[in-house]
């Protein structure tokens, strides 16, 4: 078993509020800088650049994993993560179907960039990425389970997209096996702020938008950097744990 240190919440230049800094080279070089084995790319509502920071990735430590952060009709954000980007794409499938049909507007958004791996631009998403899709967090949690995939709920603290101060509430409804906390909280504060998220494993993410955001808090010890093993980690299974330190 080892220790693998995680920020499983980078987005890349398709993010519309991203830094174009945020390039797949530039990605993996400033996350093993930070001494961070695994991130997983969360572009809003996207996922065309995944695959392009794994190709960036290959030949060194980093481990990229697969994911997408969906925004839910009641406004509160989740990050989706898969094993596999085939996966990963019949998902993006129904979120595009999910989507409303409204053009960006790039002066007042942000530019939605595609690349590949060195960076190079490839198109630019056309739809508006940063907004609700029609699916409740329910439809969220079930659709992706059904397909394999992990739901944590994002930066549960933040008054803007976040679970807690959007709806105020944690269903015992949602199969949760972790709740993501932002930066501003640390584990202790997470439990006094809302004492009813007792036993559920937390992860801290940076969220991050620009590369000096990169964080790097949450210990995973796993036989190896996989979403099945992060999953029994959450779990507490065969001394797969999580920690934030
Ligand atoms: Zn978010
Ligand atoms: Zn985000």
């Amino acid at each position: 078993m080892k220790k693998f240190r995680a920020d499983l919440h980078v987005h890349t230049v398709l993010s519309p509020c991203a830094e174009v800094e945020m390039i797949p080279p530039l990605i993996v070089q400033e996350a093993l800088e930070h001494g961070i084995d695994i991130i997983a790319i969360t572009d809003h509502n996207a996922s065309a650049n995944v695959a392009a920071v794994q190709k960036a990735a290959l030949g060194s430590s980093l481990k990229v994993l697969a994911g997408i952060e969906v925004q839910s009709r009641e406004d509160v954000h989740l990050l989706c993560l898969f094993e596999k980007n085939e996966t990963l794409a019949i998902w993006q499938s129904a979120v595009d179907a999910a989507l409303p049909d409204t053009q960006n507007n790039p002066e007042y958004f942000g530019e939605q960039f595609i690349v590949d791996e060195s960076g190079e631009f490839i198109r630019s998403e056309t739809r508006m990425l940063l907004t609700s899709t029609h699916f409740s967090i329910d439809d969220i949690f079930e659709q992706v389970n059904a397909l394999g995939g992990l739901v944590i709920p994002a930066h549960v603290d933040r008054t803007s997209y976040g679970l807690f101060p959007t709806l105020g509430l944690l269903s015992s409804e949602w199969p949760i096996l972790a709740l993501e906390i932002s930066r501003h909280l640390t584990p202790a504060t997470a439990a006094s702020a809302y004492p009813f998220i007792k036993g559920i494993p937390l992860i801290q993410s940076g969220d991050v938008h620009q590369l000096d955001q990169f964080l790097g808090t949450t210990i995973f010890t796993l036989a190896e950097p996989t979403l099945t093993e992060i999953k029994m980690a959450l779990e507490g299974k065969d001394l797969r744990a999580v920690a934030i330190e």
